[in-house]
């Protein structure tokens, strides 16, 4: 079955037989037992819902992987994978992280007695030869944020295996439409649900997804036992968000080549980091590794005071934190996402206030354009 189709049957079983079309809503706390040691399956909806349930089997298969579980937001879900480490571990990550990611690491991790190196992880020699003997895994976001670095993750998922190392891939920016990380030979994949895959800007919601059906359990123990799992309600969200996953993100990723390019051609822009664009770095590892760019991209003015003006002057584009929804948004990474960062690290990775990131929806490409020309212009 190809993807598209998937996004929209999911795993195909019913919960109930009224015919419903939409998988039902499953409000309950808990579930009751028809006699002792008789349970239904569903115990207690910290353990299984069957809402999440579909959910959490759509996302394992749209990911070729064994098991999904489904968190209250991205962070939960990640916050639950570090509990897989005992303290004393190592652990090497992408330097240029999501900015929460980064803080949970920094000082919530780190409390717990793991260390995390951050590398350049685009240069696969450097991120090696930080692996020490006490390292467990790999954590890597591929295409970064807000820089748009791109990770050879096959590169990395061979140094992973040779060294018994879990290989850990946050693939919020580009989905299983676009990249499998799994596939590719990764342990674990992360999400965002609250981005692309829901994709509406109206809930938060984090996913892992593993193929290892020992991690699955191991994890599933820790999902149980943390607590931090999605409400029905908004599993169902999430879902419904998942059924036009592929026409969403094509379109979004058109209009954000439309942009990229109007972008690099207009002369108060000083760069654009777009992995679309042939001469990005990680343009031909792109081509190889992933089926599409997505619709994320970071570019550069002049100075802070030209980027806080664009941000002043945009009136259809938003200026929040987020992406991956309908509507495009336009965040400031210095002062929202990546507001914990240490100035030297921030600055040091080109987070700086020139910096804007942009998270292109579905508005129609001319009305996109027309309120960027308006925010750029008249400040020369
Ligand atoms: C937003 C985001 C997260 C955190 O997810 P929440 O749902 O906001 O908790 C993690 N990683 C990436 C790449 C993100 O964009």
């Amino acid at each position: 079955m190809k993807f598209e189709t998937k996004c929209i049957h999911g795993s195909g079983k019913r919960y109930d037989d009224t015919g419903a079309v939409s998988v039902p809503i499953f409000q309950t706390a808990t579930f009751l037992h028809k006699g002792v040691g008789q349970s239904t399956g569903y115990d207690y909806s910290r353990l299984q819902n069957p809402t999440r349930e579909s959910l959490e089997d759509t996302v394992a298969q749209l990911e070729n992987g064994s098991a999904a579980l489904a968190f209250a937001t991205g962070m939960a879900a990640i916050a639950t994978l570090m509990e897989l480490f005992e303290p004393g571990s190592h652990i090497v990550a992408s330097d240029d992280l999501y900015g929460g990611t980064h803080r949970l690491f920094e000082h919530v991790s780190n409390k717990n007695g793991i260390d995390v190196t951050l590398v350049d992880s685009t240069d696969i020699a450097c991120l090696e030869a930080a692996i020490r003997p006490d390292t467990k895994a790999v954590y890597l976001e591929t295409p970064s944020n807000p820089m748009m670095h791109v990770t050879d993750l096959r590169a990395v998922a061979q140094i992973t295996r040779e060294r018994g190392l879990l290989c850990i891939v946050d693939n919020t920016f580009l989905t299983p439409l676009y990249q499998r990380p799994l596939d590719l030979g990764a342990d674990v994949v992360i999400h965002s649900g609250t981005k692309f895959l829901g994709g509406h800007n109206d809930t938060l919601a984090g996913l892992l997804v593993v193929r290892d059906t020992t991690l699955a359990e191991r994890l599933r123990f820790l999902h149980k036992t943390t607590g931090a799992c999605l409400a029905p309600f908004d599993s169902w969200l999430i879902l419904r968000g998942i059924k036009t996953l592929g026409v969403r993100m094509a379109r979004q990723q058109e209009t954000a080549m439309q942009i990229a390019g109007y972008l690099k051609a207009h002369p108060a822009v000083d760069a654009v980091y777009y992995p679309g664009l042939k001469e990005h770095p990680g343009y031909d590892i792109s081509c190889v590794q992933t089926t599409g760019f997505g619709s994320m991209l970071s570019f550069t003015v002049r100075d802070g005071a030209a980027a806080r003006q664009v941000l002043e002057r945009i009136s259809l584009i938003g200026f929040a934190e987020s992406l991956g929804g309908v509507e495009t948004l336009m965040t400031y990474p210095m002062l929202q996402t990546h507001a914990d960062i240490p100035e030297a690290r921030r600055l040091a990775k080109g987070i700086d206030d020139r910096l804007l990131r942009l998270s292109v929806g579905l508005e129609a490409s001319e009305d996109l354009i027309e309120d960027l020309d308006h925010a750029l212009g008249g400040h020369e």
